[in-house]
């Protein structure tokens, strides 16, 4: 088997494997770029509560956050981390969102990809991770968004080298998944990353990919040397 059909045959059987975890299906673009900013080194749990609390207490338009006191932001989104440098992102990707695109980001979305993640990047608190998620998930672009989970879950496979960053990860992602399976493959490959290919004390002996997995196979070549 080539290099690209072990990894195309890994991510399909990960897919294939792990239930994604949909939360974010029902939400409007902004509320997608909101969620995404609170999620950053944030659990999931705390990001939720975050967004609920957010939605109740200001509502979750950009006119309803550009218009909120900045303590009322902090304080609405205290469940989720680092609500200190998020809530002033969060108000002032708001009010760009209004004064550029009259509060609609659908006028970015409907952008050619390329130019759509170029305008995303280009605001406040959004890097390329948050602008793939909006593309994929409010824009339904073929696009594979790379977080934490995947990224580690892309070195031990050795898809990608262990400096990779985050263009070559998406590309070499992409690569190998299909456009129309992307977005589930992004979702699995999260809760994989969250279940089995742990950061620290991965489960090799239950992982439905350790045959195809650098990582793990170079362990035991290690083990048989010793
Ligand atoms: S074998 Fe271990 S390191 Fe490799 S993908 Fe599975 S859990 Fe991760």
């Amino acid at each position: 088997m080539d290099e690209t059909s072990k990894y195309a045959k890994a991510v399909k059987i990960i897919s294939d494997s792990f239930e994604p975890y949909f939360w974010s299906r029902k939400l409007t673009p902004f509320e997608v770029l909101v969620s995404t900013i609170l999620s950053q080194k944030t659990e999931r749990r705390g990001t939720k509560k975050a967004f609920d609390k957010l939605k109740e207490k200001i509502g979750l338009t950009p006119e309803k956050i550009a218009g909120a006191p900045i303590s009322d932001i902090i304080d609405a989104i205290k469940p989720a981390g680092l609500y200190r440098s998020k809530a002033p992102k969060i108000k002032e990707v708001a009010q760009v969102v209004l004064d550029k695109y009259g509060g609609d980001l659908s006028v970015i979305l409907d952008m050619p990809t390329p130019e759509a993640r170029k305008k995303l990047t280009g605001m406040p608190g959004v890097g390329p991770k948050t602008a793939d998620i909006l593309l994929s998930f409010a824009g339904k672009r073929p696009v594979f968004p790379v977080d934490v989970h995947i990224e580690r879950v892309g070195k031990r496979l050795g898809l990608v080298h262990p400096e990779a960053k985050y263009e070559e990860i998406r590309a070499a992602y992409e690569e190998v998944i299909p456009p129309e399976d992307r977005m589930r493959a992004h979702m699995a490959l999260i809760e994989f990353g969250r279940e089995i290919c742990t950061a620290r004390n991965p489960k090799h002996g239950i992982c439905p990919v350790s045959e195809y997995c650098d990582y793990y196979q170079s362990l035991l070549a290690e083990n048989s040397s010793a």
